[in-house]
């Protein structure tokens, strides 16, 4: 890809807080009055189409302790009967959920995220599976992943994970420096990584990935360079490069982050371009947002016919009918709703106790909704905004916001479609918010994080 070069003018001009659109309308847009009523509603509409395939996401929030830069929805814990008892509740959420969509649902997607999935025992592993097997038919040719911490990763539970199912892995990275491991509070040797990953690939992972963060305390362009060396050494087959939200008013972990080395926003944004063409000059292929893939593997073939699709698990070339979420603060999407179950451990479990399902807030989507979500997911994916995906004059108004953008190099302009400049890439998000009607409720709220 082309080396770009932007300014520090243009940096300011677009760094502005916005969604990272995992999903259109964005979550502070859903309403808490959509209630489990709403919920059962949505999952006994699912039921209606037998044949509608599923992805499925399960949170296993625990971890042995809290990193702090983490963002995630983390509860550290010492006992095993913690999380023998959130499995309870899990379970429960499983009984009312499953009869509720009809018949037995195919599967043809499956995430474990966390917190740390592989904190969990294996007793307790093996039955949160055997629930998951009961409930569905979990096909295993198809994409099973969860994502491993490598300071507890072992082969063992490389080997033990693979006679489960899972065929794809994701390890947390973030930095392999000390300096900047000491400063988010993650001690993690690069030689305990380097071993989990190639016991990954000895035990058969199809795709072994790893995730980054850029923005950290002390990164310079020398320290994270290293760091996107030793990665490109082991020869992941995608990477995940995130950007770090330092917002320790609401994530109060953070505020054991040692802020004084954390670059400013034209250095931050340098990490990030200088990742896009380490990787890109490796033979990686730029996916979205902020994902890297080998132009040989899958991911980036779907790019190039454009067909890439973004869910909460992330991009995808599965797209299941529905994704349905289990466990605390999980969110799902499915019969045309978005719905996000309570972010409180101890709500979570008393709601499913009292046998209500845990949804704290949701929404059902109008066909506005919809067509726009296709407008931005294709454009986050796959680079380029087709005429003919506008249903309406407001639809049309808003691609020619997106056109005006041709003015600054972020796109360019054909008879039937826009595409995103190499350029345009860096700035993709303020591209999207251009086609978002809700943009103007969330204006001002510290939730999203900025540009760079
Ligand atoms: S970064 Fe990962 S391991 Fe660390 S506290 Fe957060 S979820 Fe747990």
């Amino acid at each position: 890809m082309k080396r770009v070069r932007v300014t520090p003018e243009q940096i300011d001009h677009y760094n502005k807080p916005g969604p990272r659109y995992t999903s259109y309308p964005t979550v502070p847009i859903w309403s808490h009055d959509f209630g489990e009523a709403d919920y059962r509603e949505a999952l006994t509409s699912v039921a209606a189409s037998p044949d509608d395939t599923l992805s499925l996401y399960v949170h296993l929030p625990f971890c042995a302790e809290r990193c702090a830069y983490c963002g995630c929805n983390a509860t550290v814990t010492r006992h095993e009967h913690v999380i023998d008892t959130y499995l309870d509740h899990v379970e429960r959420e499983l009984e009312i959920v499953a009869p509720l969509l009809g018949q037995r649902r195919r599967v043809v997607q499956m995430h474990w995220g966390g917190g740390t999935p592989n904190f969990i025992n294996e007793a307790q592993s093996r039955r949160l599976m055997a629930m998951l097997d009961a409930a569905f038919d979990i096909d295993r040719d198809e994409e099973l992943s969860l994502e491993m911490d490598p300071r507890i990763g072992t082969r063992e539970q490389a080997i033990f994970y693979r006679e489960l199912g899972f065929n794809r892995v994701s390890l947390g990275v973030q930095d392999i420096d000390s300096r900047v491991q000491v400063a988010i509070g993650r001690i993690q040797p690069f030689e305990n990584t380097a071993a989990l990953f190639n016991a990954c690939r000895e035990v058969g992972f199809s795709s072994v990935n790893i995730d980054l963060v850029y923005g950290l305390p002390y990164q310079s362009g020398e320290v994270f360079g290293d760091t996107l060396e030793a990665v490109i050494n082991l020869r992941p087959d995608r990477i995940a490069c995130f950007s770090y939200a330092h917002l320790p008013n609401s994530r109060s972990n953070q505020k054991h982050v040692d802020a004084t080395g954390l670059p400013t926003p034209y250095a931050k944004f340098g990490l990030f371009q200088q990742s896009v063409e380490t990787f890109t000059d490796a033979g990686y292929d730029w996916i979205g947002l902020d994902h890297f893939a080998l132009s040989s593997d899958e991911m980036s073939q779907a790019v190039r016919e454009r067909r890439l699709r973004r869910n909460f698990m992330g991009y995808t070339l599965l797209p299941a009918s529905h994704m349905v979420s289990l466990g605390v603060s999980s969110i799902g999407d499915l019969g045309g709703c978005f719905i996000q179950n309570d972010v409180g451990l101890g709500r979570y479990q008393k709601s499913l106790a009292a046998g209500k399902l845990p949804v704290v807030r949701g929404m059902r989507l109008t066909p506005d909704d919809h067509n726009r979500r296709a407008a931005i997911m294709h454009l986050m994916c796959n680079l380029e905004l087709p005429k003919h995906m506008m249903k309406d004059e407001g639809m049309l108004d808003s691609y020619e916001r997106v056109a005006a953008h041709a003015i600054d190099g972020l796109v360019g302009v054909e008879a039937e479609r826009l595409f995103v400049t190499d350029l345009g890439r860096y700035f993709i998000r303020n591209l999207c918010m251009e086609l978002d009607a809700h943009l103007s409720q969330t204006a001002g709220r510290p939730i999203f994080s900025k540009t760079v």
